[in-house]
């Protein structure tokens, strides 16, 4: 779907959106949307659970305590934040870092497939349960399952999903932090095995005949009032407020 080029273009679009989505409570509360942030055309994206109150601030993902692990881990394996997209199951921090609630992950969902979509990943690191239940579409709990590859159709792209231990709950567990390294050292054997198969396009639904015209006047219908228009107050995005490397 498109070049690089017109993909990065298409993703700030979607930020735009995302950062006048009124869908859910959370806007009322939020100082900035965090959309996510990095390698528009990455191979390797990571997905978190929700922002925390620095990432609230800052309007960038993982830039507190548990982004410095992620840096630090990422380092570990020869890879920075410019190889790498960052970003979250939710968008807008729940108040008190509470856990997201079903309907803001369903309001917000779309964001992050957008970006599946226009990032094209071929490996997804699913960061903690929430991300991982919600891309897998499975309730299985990361402490079964971290650690364990496999090939995921999620929307019309098929990833290599790959669960992990938040680096959140590493930050004061050794047991935790080790099991987390451990996978996150298998990373670059994983990524080499490049993109899964693809599925196959599905077809276009073929459009309903239309009937016959009937002879005759036909009735005008109503036209809509036009809305008013609005003047575009919104300045475009640019790459450094996105994060964009
Ligand atoms: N925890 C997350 O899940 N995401 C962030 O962006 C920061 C902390």
């Amino acid at each position: 779907m498109g070049t690089p080029t017109e993909r990065r273009e298409l993703l700030k679009t979607v930020y735009a959106e995302a950062k006048r989505c009124v869908a859910c409570p959370l806007h009322e509360t939020r100082t900035n949307v965090v959309f996510g942030a990095g390698n528009a055309d990455a191979e390797l994206m990571f997905v978190g659970e929700a922002p925390g109150a620095n990432e609230d601030l800052q309007g960038l993902p993982f830039v507190g305590a548990a982004g410095k692990l992620l840096d630090k881990l990422l380092g570990e394996i020869g890879m920075d934040r410019k190889d790498v997209w960052i970003c979250n199951t939710i968008k807008c921090r729940p108040p008190g870092n509470r856990d997201p609630y079903p309907h803001e992950l369903d309001s917000c969902r779309h964001f992050l497939f957008s970006q599946l979509e226009l990032i094209q990943p071929t490996m997804i690191c699913t960061l903690g349960n929430f991300a991982t239940k919600l891309l897998r579409d499975d309730p299985a709990g990361i402490s079964r399952i971290h650690g364990q590859v496999e090939v995921r159709t999620i929307g019309p792209r098929a990833v290599r999903l790959y669960p992990l231990y938040h680096p959140a709950a590493a930050l004061y567990t050794p047991s935790t932090l080790e099991m987390l390294r451990a996978d996150f050292l298998r990373i670059p054997e994983i990524l080499k095995l490049g993109p899964p198969p693809q599925p196959d396009p599905q077809p276009i639904p073929e459009v309903a005949a239309q009937p016959p015209l009937q002879p005759g006047p036909q009735p005008i219908p109503e036209a809509a009032p036009e809305p008013p228009l609005q003047p575009d107050r919104e300045p475009p995005v640019s790459d450094q407020q996105l994060g964009l490397f």
